[in-house]
């Protein structure tokens, strides 16, 4: 059958696709440690499920709102205030399936044919197809390990073009684990706002931050910027709901119109029991978060010296979300099975095939001199899975 010129664009998830390949492997017996995982394998905190079983007991279970029940928006208000002091009143708010909904509903609203969109690379894998699908045109931005993968605001400024529609930010990062520092980010928002461009900041990772820093967004450190950007966050990372897709955009009235509109067509409301559940979720005790993030930072401590401490390999220790991005430039070059490695593609293979170690390659996040390993996984993973590393490396020729 032959498909639409649009489905010809789309590829799938590379971080879903070594999931699914790791998880095929150990379906068939193999003994994989998986480094893949974008979730944490924490379990959803109790008063959150109650908040759901109650919703169902209820009968809660039908249509609501399109962009949200009023009562999520309510605390999705709060929280924005609270947490980020910024004011937005229920038409600024869409709530959708997952922060990627919202994403991608916000990108078909705003983007067109010959707008340019600025993705800083390394970059969360969906983004420039999110842009391809708007019709779009990714503008890969990249930036260097010794910058800590942040982007420089003259190198912001070179990049915009008279069709630069828009900024993506995303802190802290998927895949590097990098934040931006308030001094960082209102450098950029002066670029922002010299230019005139849009800016969209993908904050879903505020919560996971190590060593006692505060989060930033750059509409928080720089409110003249509130009416040109979009500020996309969710509950999936935070309160580990990764299944209850709900996530959200704050923004521009009439592009929240526009998105939620674009939804009624599409998804209809979110699932009514799992924004009840996302209520509990952001309106209650946030300790629930910060044990969380201690044991992160444990692992983080661990996986990052490990992996120092392999010959060929360095690692930046990151500053939030759950994921080390060392470099594996020192493998290239190196012997395995009478083949050379010379990419991040090659050293994913090896590590599964010769070390039963799954990671993803730096190369689905646009840059391939790196690998991409989750510590969303127990401690006991994380030895295991750098114990094999570290053999398997000693073994190349
Ligand atoms: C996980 C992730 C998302 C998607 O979150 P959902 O709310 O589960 O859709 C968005 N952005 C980044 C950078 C992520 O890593």
């Amino acid at each position: 059958m032959k498909l639409s010129p649009r489905a010809t664009l789309i590829k799938p998830s590379p971080t879903l696709a070594v999931t699914a390949k790791a998880a095929a492997l150990k379906a068939a017996g193999r003994d994989i440690v998986g480094f893949g995982a974008g979730e944490p394998d924490f379990d959803t905190p109790e008063h959150i499920k109650q908040a759901a079983v109650e919703a169902i007991r209820a009968g809660f279970t039908k249509y609501t709102p399109v962009g949200g029940i009023d009562d999520l928006k309510d605390a999705i208000i709060a929280k924005l205030i609270r947490d980020n002091g910024l004011a937005y009143g229920r038409p600024e708010i869409m709530v959708s399936c997952g922060a990627k909904h919202s994403l991608y509903n916000v990108a078909q609203v705003l983007f067109g044919d010959g707008d340019e969109v600025i993705v800083p690379a390394p970059y969360w894998v969906s983004y420039p197809d999110l842009v391809v699908l708007a019709g779009g045109t990714p503008v890969i931005l990249p930036t260097e390990e010794k910058d800590g993968f942040k982007v420089r605001p003259e190198a912001l400024r070179k990049a915009v073009t008279a069709k630069t529609k828009a900024l993506i930010l995303n802190s802290p990062s998927n895949p590097t684990g990098s934040a931006y520092t308030e001094a960082e980010l209102k450098a950029l928002a002066e670029v922002v706002l010299a230019t005139g461009i849009l800016v969209i900041t993908d904050d879903i990772y505020e919560k996971i931050l190590y060593d006692e820093r505060k989060f930033a967004n750059i509409v928080s450190v720089d409110g003249r910027l509130k009416d040109q950007a979009i500020v996309v966050n969710g509950v999936s990372k935070a309160y580990a709901m990764t299944g209850w897709r709900i996530g959200y955009a704050a923004g521009p009235r009439e592009v929240i119109k526009a998105a939620t509109d674009l939804q009624s067509q599409n998804t209809s409301n979110p699932t009514s029991i799992a924004q009840k559940a996302s209520v509990a979720a952001l309106n209650g005790d946030p300790s629930v978060v910060d044990a969380m993030v201690v044991e992160f930072q444990k692992r983080r401590d661990v996986i990052a010296a490990g992996l120092n401490a392999v010959p060929g390999v360095s690692c930046r220790l990151p500053e939030g979300a759950f994921y080390v991005f060392p470099n594996v430039e020192g493998l290239f070059g190196r012997a395995w099975r009478g083949k050379t490695l010379g990419s991040s593609t090659d050293v994913t293979e090896f590590l599964l095939e010769e070390a039963n170690v799954a990671v993803v390659p730096g190369i689905a996040f646009g840059d391939d001199r790196f690998i991409r390993l989750s510590y969303a996984t127990s401690m006991k993973n994380i030895e295991e899975g750098l114990r094999r590393f570290a053999k398997a490396v000693a073994s190349l020729g």
